[in-house]
């Protein structure tokens, strides 16, 4: 976008803060005192999921080295509590779509490089069962996938994978509910896949059944490589 759309996009619908939700002024994108409570993941992280870690001698997280992924590795952006936990929250269930600029911003700072390193073509969104995504009207992974897709110039698909199954919120469910939840949950869409390495993306980490189980899907399409980054995740201890 030109400056000048830019100066008047931002004076007619001005920016909101994405952790207060207060109005910002135009040009700015987080109040000065809400920057603090947008706390972004730091080293040292599970070297898998990307859960930040309490010690630094510790390669994976508890969970990761109980446990194999399919997918290769994650990253994510934000550690979920406090402001970010509100922010997520306006940004899932409010129509804060606007956000998605400021987590994609943050998340192509953070991890940008690592995205070119392992040769990422494209970017998939995890997908929302058909029927939800008509009631809420819109799917936040997806959202954060074309601001981020954006940010990086790397072309987004998210017609790629479908959720073919309307399943149980996994946070009411037990580690190996969430699984048996999630089995054959997604389905690619032609299935063949073209892409060789997959960024997956979506809002929230939480035990990775989910992201497991897009990752599968992909890569029994012929995908080699599927990473992932989401806006946030808890800590890892
Ligand atoms: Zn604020
Ligand atoms: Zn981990």
């Amino acid at each position: 976008m030109q400056r000048w759309m830019k100066t008047a996009v931002d004076y007619l619908f001005p920016p909101r803060c994405p952790v207060c939700d207060a109005l910002l002024a135009p040009g700015s994108e987080i109040c000065d005192g809400c920057e603090k409570e947008a706390v972004t993941v730091r080293e040292p992280v599970c070297a898998r999921c990307g859960k930040p870690l309490e010690n630094e001698r510790q390669e994976y997280c508890g969970d990761c080295a109980r446990k194999k992924h399919s997918y290769e590795q994650g990253k994510a952006v934000f550690v979920y509590r406090a402001g970010i936990k509100k922010s997520m929250y306006r940004f899932k269930y409010s129509n804060r779509r606007e956000y998605a600029r400021f987590y994609a911003r943050k998340a192509a700072l953070l991890y940008g490089g690592w995205i070119v390193r392992k040769h990422i073509e494209v970017i998939v969104p995890v997908p929302m069962y058909p029927k939800k995504k008509r009631r809420r009207g819109y799917n936040q992974a997806e959202v954060f996938a074309r601001a981020l897709g954006r940010e990086l110039g790397i072309p987004v698909e998210s017609g790629l994978l479908k959720r073919i199954r309307n399943t149980v919120p996994q946070k009411e469910l037990s580690d190996a509910q969430r699984q048996k939840n999630l089995k054959n949950a997604f389905q690619l869409v032609p299935d063949v896949v073209k892409y060789s390495h997959i960024l997956l993306v979506d809002d929230i980490y939480t035990t990775g059944s989910t992201m497991d189980e897009a990752a599968k899907a992909l890569l029994s399409g012929g995908a080699e490589r599927v990473c992932y980054v989401c806006i946030s995740i808890g800590a890892g201890f």
